[in-house]
């Protein structure tokens, strides 16, 4: 073996590189929750940045011990690994930046005392799921370190979480930051294919107990709620159900969907080009790729059977959440009928990216 074979414990040492990101976030504070000494990577120069610098001083002023460096830095990564005595490292870098851990696994492998490795997956099985270019560009990075990490011989977990609790809007890639529709549900295809909805507190808190489970030692895990298990329809109900009244449901037909990940029409205001998630979004909601494959292989496990007594949050709960916040900031809910204009669902964003 590469690295110590011997099991992470709770006093374990955590390394989380993308802490201030939309799922390290998650993940860093849930490891703080669980009494881990827990150590933020963030990259130099956030000060220009006041929402991520706020996510860093509420982790530092839960315990968090800040490192700032890249992990590109494969030099200063394996000082970071050797000073800190980590036991386990968490990348959480974005979709943009995954081929950047192939320095930070190089690290990981000269250091040889990392007990648990989970690369930035947080998604789908990128080996069993095959949307579009161009999703599949990044699925096709994220194989490439999972082909690393294995012949490395590095002890890892590839977390499969699938979709994170929220209106799955294919234009957003962070769709938890802003509210459901207010004016029209866009319903992608005939709206029953199904899929995995799951709180990011949830990502976090069930992240944090598979990294010293030896039993989900070298397997993906897969987190497949069977209370949150919804299509379109449904999903469009709840909501409804939430606001107390109905709005319109406008068609969003596969051929859309693939005219949009083509970049037709390019008009894309987001993070990343809208065209990476509409490829995302037609894999999930035509194709159905995250229920069109059994997990029963060894090297798979599903969550749920792991912690048959740990409950998830219902998306009805994380529906309640996006109601309140409606309620908290003063919207009008519609009881009048008329539609909310689209911008309102922007105009709630709850955090904002500063690049
Ligand atoms: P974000 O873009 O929100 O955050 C990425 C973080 O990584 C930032 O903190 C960024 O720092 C940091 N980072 C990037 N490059 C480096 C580097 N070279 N060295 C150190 N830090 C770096 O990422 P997401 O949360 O959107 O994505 C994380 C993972 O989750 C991805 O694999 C993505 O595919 C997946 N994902 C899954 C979702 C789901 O619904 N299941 C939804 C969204 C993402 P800085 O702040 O300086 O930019």
């Amino acid at each position: 073996m590469t690295v110590s074979a011997s099991i992470p414990t709770a006093k374990s040492r955590v390394l989380i590189a993308g802490a201030t990101g939309f799922i390290g976030q998650f993940v860093a504070k849930a490891s703080l929750d669980a009494g881990r000494p827990t150590y933020a990577l963030v990259r130099p120069g956030l000060a220009g940045c006041p929402s991520k610098s706020r996510v860093l001083k509420s982790l530092h002023d839960k315990g968090a011990i800040i490192l700032h460096g890249l992990i590109t830095d494969r030099e200063n990564m394996e000082k970071i690994l050797k000073d800190h005595e980590i036991d386990i490292v968490i990348s959480a870098v974005g979709g943009g930046n995954v081929l950047d851990q192939v320095a930070l696994v190089e690290a990981i492998k000269a250091v040889g005392t990392v007990k648990r490795f989970l690369p930035s997956e947080f998604g789908h099985d990128v080996v069993r799921a095959d949307p579009v270019e161009p999703g599949l560009q990044m699925y096709e990075d994220k194989r490439v370190i999972r082909r690393l990490i294995e012949e490395y011989r590095i002890p890892y977990n590839y977390i499969c979480c699938n979709s994170i609790a929220s209106w799955p809007y294919y234009d957003n890639k962070h769709p938890a930051d802003v509210l459901p529709p207010l004016d029209h549900f866009k319903i992608y295809g005939d709206g029953t294919v199904k899929a995995y909805f799951v709180a990011g507190t949830d990502i976090g808190k069930f992240t944090m107990k598979i990294v010293d489970d030896v039993r989900a030692i070298n397997k993906s895990v897969h987190f497949r709620p069977s209370s949150n298990f919804y299509n379109m329809n449904e999903l469009a109900s709840l909501w409804e159900k939430k606001i107390g009244r109905t709005l319109p449901r406008v068609t969003i037909t596969e051929e859309d969907l693939l005219a949009i990940a083509a970049g037709l029409p390019s008009n894309s205001e987001n993070n990343i080009p809208e065209s990476i998630v509409a490829s995302f979004t037609h894999d999930i909601f035509i194709k159905g790729c995250q229920s069109s494959f059994s997990i029963n292989g060894p090297d798979d496990v599903e969550v749920g059977t792991l912690y048959p007594d740990e409950a998830f949050r219902t998306l009805d709960e994380c529906f309640d959440d996006f109601a309140l916040e409606l309620k908290d900031n003063n919207k009008d809910l519609g009881s009048n009928g008329n539609a909310a204009p689209n911008h309102v669902v922007e105009s709630l964003a709850l955090s904002a990216p500063c690049a």
